[in-house]
């Protein structure tokens, strides 16, 4: 699968049992639904479900921010926001192939988890992308 900001190949990081298309070149990471619907039953245990449609289908953001095109169908992504205090702007595929984190979302994600006391599924689906950079990104 190609990075649907720059088209670079992304390599695949596993953590948890749960694989990430990670890419190199920007170090953004995409989740494709099945992987977010693992991450899910871990956070929201029996309502798994909900919490993957949740994530998948809030509100449109409005941004200036270049869309993206979904890696899965290359149709043009949602923009959406997760998490509070600051928010991460994220790219969704409306047709729920997965979710876009840019490397630059990222990095406000890593210093907003480490104030995050979480329960909520954006806390778990973040800290959960902080351990896995953490443990397999960084040298
Ligand atoms: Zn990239
Ligand atoms: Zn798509």
């Amino acid at each position: 699968m190609n990075c649907p900001k720059d088209h670079s190949p992304m390599i695949v990081v596993e953590h948890n049992r749960i694989a990430l298309d990670y890419c190199p070149e920007c170090r953004g990471v995409w989740f494709d639904r099945g992987e977010l619907e693992l991450l899910m039953e871990l956070a929201c245990g029996g309502e798994a479900d909900t919490c993957t449609a949740d994530l998948l289908t809030r509100p449109e953001a409005t941004t200036a921010e270049a869309r993206r095109r979904c890696p899965i169908c290359n149709h043009n992504m949602r923009k959406e926001h997760i998490g509070q205090q600051p928010a991460v702007l994220i790219d969704s595929c409306g047709r729920g192939d997965g979710l876009w984190f840019d490397g630059g979302e990222l990095h406000q994600v890593l210093s907003q988890v480490q104030t995050a006391a979480g329960g909520n599924q954006d806390a778990r689906l973040l800290a959960f992308l902080k351990e896995t950079l953490k443990a397999d990104i960084n040298e």
